[in-house]
């Protein structure tokens, strides 16, 4: 049945905006948009946006849906002094905690929160390292209950020893293999760090992504730990031993880049891949600033992403702004043209991933649409809706109102539609108290 959105004032972040708008939702794409008046399509389903803003759903670029039970954890004898210790002491206990039960359960506590921030796909980072094996088996459950597009990964590394480096390029390859489908659920070759992994790993990962024709997605250059690793076992910088490993190229995720050098760089304007920067991450772990005007200045795709610390993309796009202002001693850094083309490298990353053209306003593109529930008090047009939002969002919590997933309703007036969410989260809690119990 077709639906038709009403009464909207419809905009995306490619030029699009009319202040009194429609949407035909036919199947899972968008079949018709414009100014005006609806059409009238028989027996559509019709929903009066009463003048709110609606605009594509939003990507993230890089999650940690495992990390979703962490919130309120108490923490004994944290006192980390370098990004290492903090994984250490609170991330690696995290994950190493985590059974299938708790993978699941963050999955649906994550999606939700993604759901709510008007987020509609993801490409998540996963670790388990006591439960491998079917691990994305119950991300993708959760995800499908909650009902989001999802890219995912197993994070492979050698912290654990061969015997979880095994199983984590073995559960990439099975979800790779039995679980993408088209438009829904897509797949990376997952990588922690080079720090983490050594030469015959990054072999053995890269021989399983080429035959299956996975991108890598990987943090990179993070922590000071990376190129220091890299130079003293390997004699090159982080990016540069990657490299040798064909890492960087397009369709791959490298995920913080922030301790890099010129020619690294350099290296990944020339390799294609693309740098997903996380603000608020970097922030939190004080582990510095990722040069994104300069990445950008030379050609370097970049991306967005929240890193695991929360869900909200638009918070994370004003975070994105208000870091280089403040990096850089400029109140001009990262202006809305450079701003906006990270999220959509954000869509160019997704439509990649799932065979779907995604971000526009458009006929033929993905239905994944969101009703802010905002109206603007004060003019709008298809040069401030990115100021709209992010403002909106900051300071007036805008969150979505009603949300569609290819076509599907996932949120309607402020419900979720795929599962009861307050037993969900009732369940969630007993879950991570038992989590906590472990770690
Ligand atoms: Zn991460």
């Amino acid at each position: 049945m077709a639906q038709v959105i009403t009464s909207a004032r419809v905009g995306d972040l490619f030029g699009t905006y009319w202040d009194s708008g429609y949407l035909v939702v036919e199947g899972d794409r968008i079949a018709r948009a414009g100014p005006g008046p609806a059409p009238e399509v028989p027996g559509a389903q019709v929903l009066d946006a009463g003048g709110r803003l609606v605009t594509p759903g939003l990507v993230n670029a890089h999650a940690h849906l495992y990390s979703s039970l962490a919130r309120g954890i108490p923490l004994q004898r944290f006192n980390p002094s370098s990004f290492r210790e903090i994984l250490e002491q609170l991330w690696w206990k995290l994950d190493r905690a985590l059974d299938l039960d708790g993978v699941y359960h963050s999955g649906v506590v994550g999606a939700l929160g993604h759901l709510r921030a008007g987020v509609t796909a993801l490409f998540d980072h996963h670790a388990s390292p006591t439960a491998i094996e079917g691990s994305l088996a119950q991300l993708k459950r959760a995800l499908a209950e909650v009902g989001l597009r999802a890219d995912l990964c197993y994070e492979v590394t050698d912290r654990g020893g061969s015997g979880e480096r095994n199983a984590g390029i073995a559960e990439n390859i099975r979800f790779a293999r039995e679980e993408r489908e088209e438009g829904r659920f897509a797949a990376h070759m997952g990588l922690h760090a080079s720090f983490t992994l050594s030469d015959e790993t990054l072999g053995r990962a890269r021989a399983a992504a080429e035959e299956l024709g996975l991108g890598y997605h990987v943090h990179l250059a993070e922590g000071k730990e990376d190129p220091v690793d890299a130079l003293h076992k390997h004699g090159v910088r982080t990016a540069e031993r990657l490299d040798r490993f064909g890492i960087l190229g397009e369709g791959s995720l490298l995920v913080h880049g922030i301790q890099l050098s010129g020619a690294e760089l350099d290296l990944l304007a020339a390799r294609g891949g693309t740098v997903v920067h996380n603000p608020r991450s970097n922030m939190n772990n004080a582990v510095g600033v990722a040069p994104v005007p300069a990445m950008l200045g030379k050609g370097i795709r970049v991306a967005l992403g929240t890193d695991g610390f929360g869900c909200d993309l638009l918070t994370e796009a004003l975070t994105a702004r208000l870091l280089a202002h403040h990096a850089s001693g400029s109140p001009t850094t990262l202006p809305d043209p450079q701003l906006l083309g990270l999220l959509r490298e954000n869509y160019r990353l997704a439509e990649r991933a799932f065979g779907v053209p995604m971000g526009k306003m458009a006929p033929g593109f993905a239905a994944d649409l969101v009703v802010w529930d905002y109206v603007p008090p004060t003019p709008l047009d298809a040069g401030t809706i990115l100021s709209h939002l992010l403002f909106g969002a900051i300071s007036e919590g805008v969150r979505p109102r009603t949300v569609l997933v290819g076509g599907v309703p996932r949120l309607r007036d402020g419900a979720v539609m795929g599962l009861e969410e307050q037993a969900a989260l009732a369940r969630a809690r007993e879950a991570a108290r038992a989590l906590w119990g472990r770690v």
